[in-house]
């Protein structure tokens, strides 16, 4: 089993820059993607 990043159930991969945010840096509206506000 391979875990490249541990996440927690409040945290989601922005679908960009690949990082692991808290759920409250996420931006919606891009679909079905998660964006962090870096990237939005
Ligand atoms: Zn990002």
């Amino acid at each position: 089993m391979t875990v490249v990043v541990p996440m927690r159930a409040d945290e989601f991969r922005c679908s960009r820059c690949f990082l692991v945010y808290h759920r409250s840096q996420r931006v919606c509206g891009h679909e079905e993607q998660d964006i962090c506000r870096e990237c939005a």
